[in-house]
């Protein structure tokens, strides 16, 4: 009985799991609730990785990492209006970082929505994303599906990556249609970042410049770290000799130790250089908009090298004199082949000044980072995290907060492409947890999440996904007792703590211990390095609470010229 043979038939659901699986994409950051709640489940019942967090800002920064990691996109996943608009701000932020990611989200009704009749989660989603991101798509019926999931995937990947957000209606997710009809409307994007060739007169062009300059400068970005092209970039750095600063997620491309970088002589090269060659990098604030007193504005103009795939980001902030354009690969493996075997190294003047200070530099470093005070300081923490990325080069690392973050950024030498992951173009918060679950779903290697006590906060939660999953990640919150630091007072006799003040002696270990994992309280270096190395190798989640110095921090570390100054002084 009822068992005559129905027509095959597919549905929404299926379709959008489908057309991903068929492109590869294995894993989505997802929030449930209505009405994706199937989606994640039969996500899972199908084979698919369906991470489930507790805020859809962090899934969201999972998907935008795993992005960045992969160069697939990440596939976040919410519910419409609130949820969605959670997940909108991971997406704006994957967009300025140029990381693939797409996000999709379930919505109201559009005859509701759009006649304004009041649905549950009303809200014009698509075009609310479309401004915030790179591009924006909406699937009515099932039969586009496919073609809907395959312009994502090209919009997020080709060219210039970023953010995409695809538009699914509620009722898309039940409509049916013939099996068979459904799996041939799928799309295998064939190729979805085609490499993008520089002219060859654009290559000559930049080795003219470079063949002329005295004091040359090699510029890595965290583009260059996307493009996965490590051996070119070594090569290219290797050959022509030229001294290089990464950016800081362009750190590890090559070593940290090697010794053409210029990192701890920055200031100097930065001044002093005549023609810089730009490697997926943006003259963003990150670079002070290449000019200024930073780019030494008095020893007259530089002259820029850019190798970008976006054509527009040449001439953003000053004059490029040699622009490269297209893929990082294409473009680096080209410079090689012009330069030959027998590329004259720049001068021993020039390559000699930066060696003097680095050394200087780097020795009064090594002072700092040997002292023992107490309570811990940002240096001597953070001798102890450096020391663990050595013994461990693999371990990724993520890295947020304000004085946390400067000083690691200096501080943790990394050895290996693509390990470092940190706040990024705009110097965000909140991005710590979303970043360490996606680090740690994406490579299966140890995570250490260093985080200022303030920017932990934004994510803390995800500390309960971290156990679910069992993720191999170790948090170590950098505790001094506020933001920028804990000693601020009110001024104005109410009972109020300062704005920038947290609860004192806070004992962020406690929640790591509520949900099944490690916690550890450390007030010496000693205990945070025994700690830490036994959460490397046991794998198991951990929370070290590192109590520092609370009069230790400066306000927004190194950026406190951007604070707006008061036309009023205080009373
Ligand atoms: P950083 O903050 O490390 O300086 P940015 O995010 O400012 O780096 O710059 C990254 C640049 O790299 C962007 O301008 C982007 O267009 C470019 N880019 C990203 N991926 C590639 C690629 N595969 N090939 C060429 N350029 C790329
Ligand atoms: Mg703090």
């Amino acid at each position: 009985a009822g068992d005559a043979p129905e027509a095959e038939t597919t549905d929404g659901f299926h379709l959008v799991i489908d057309a991903l699986k068929l492109n590869d994409i294995d894993t989505i950051f997802a929030l449930p609730g209505i009405p994706i709640t199937d989606l994640t489940r039969m996500a899972q019942a199908q084979g698919m990785r369906v991470i489930s967090f507790r805020h859809e800002q962090h899934a969201g920064n999972a998907a935008a990492a795993a992005g960045f990691l992969t160069q697939k996109p990440g596939i976040c996943l919410t519910v419409s209006a609130p949820g969605f608009l959670n997940g909108l701000t991971a997406l704006a932020n994957a967009t300025t970082n140029c990381f693939p990611m797409i996000l999709i989200s379930g919505s109201s009704e559009r005859e509701i929505v759009d006649l304004q009749q009041g649905d549950y989660e009303e809200m014009d989603q698509l075009a609310i994303a479309k401004p915030l991101c790179k591009a924006a798509f909406r699937v009515l019926h099932a039969q586009d599906i496919g073609v809907g999931i395959a312009r994502a995937i090209r919009a997020a990947v080709s060219g210039r990556p970023g953010g995409v957000y695809l538009d699914l209606p509620a009722k898309l997710f039940s409509q049916t249609m013939d099996a068979l009809a459904g799996k041939q409307s799928l799309i295998k994007v064939v190729d979805p970042a085609p490499r993008q060739i520089p002219a060859q007169d654009s290559i000559q062009r930049a080795l003219e410049l470079l063949k002329g300059a005295k004091r040359p400068l090699i510029l890595l970005g965290k583009g260059a770290a996307y493009a996965q092209a490590d051996a070119d970039i070594r090569a290219l750095v290797e050959t022509s000799g030229i001294p290089y600063l990464p950016m800081s997620m362009a750190k590890g491309l090559l070593p940290d130790t090697h010794a053409q970088s210029a990192s701890a002589a920055r200031s100097y090269v930065l001044q002093e250089a005549d023609v810089v060659l730009l490697v997926g990098a943006r003259l963003n604030w990150l670079l002070s908009h290449g000019k200024g007193k930073t780019w030494g504005a008095e020893k007259g103009p530089k002259q820029f090298i850019q190798i970008d795939i976006a054509p527009t980001e040449v001439d953003s902030n000053v004059a490029i004199a040699a622009p490269v354009i297209g893929d990082i690969g294409s473009c680096v493996s080209a410079l090689l082949a012009g330069m030959g075997s027998n590329w004259a190294k720049p001068p021993a003047e020039w390559t000699g000044a930066i060696a003097e200070r680095k050394e200087k530099n780097l020795a009064k470093m090594a002072q700092q980072l040997a002292a023992r005070p107490s309570p811990m300081n940002f240096h001597s923490a953070l001798s102890v995290i450096r020391d663990q990325i050595k013994a461990r080069p693999d371990a990724m690392f993520v890295n947020e907060g304000a004085n946390t973050l400067d000083f690691a950024r200096s501080i943790v030498d990394m050895y290996e492409p693509r390990k470092r992951l940190d706040v990024g173009t705009w110097g965000i918060m909140g991005i710590g947890m979303g970043f360490a679950v996606a680090a740690a779903v994406v490579t299966g290697k140890p995570v250490i999440a260093v985080e200022g006590d303030s920017a932990f906060g934004f994510s803390g939660m995800e500390v309960e996904t971290i156990c679910r999953y069992n993720l191999p990640v170790c948090i170590v919150v950098f505790n001094n007792n506020g933001i920028y630091r804990g000693t601020d007072v009110n001024p104005s006799g109410t009972a109020d703590v300062a704005p920038t003040v947290f609860v004192k002696a806070a004992r962020y270990d406690k929640m790591m211990e509520a949900f099944g994992g490690v916690g550890v309280h450390a007030t010496t270096a000693e205990e945070l390095q025994k700690g830490l190395a036994e959460a490397v190798a046991s794998g198991r989640p951990t929370l070290i609470n590192a109590v520092i110095d609370e009069t230790a921090g400066t306000e927004s570390g190194r950026i406190t010229s951007l604070n707006p100054a008061m036309a009023k002084k205080k009373a």
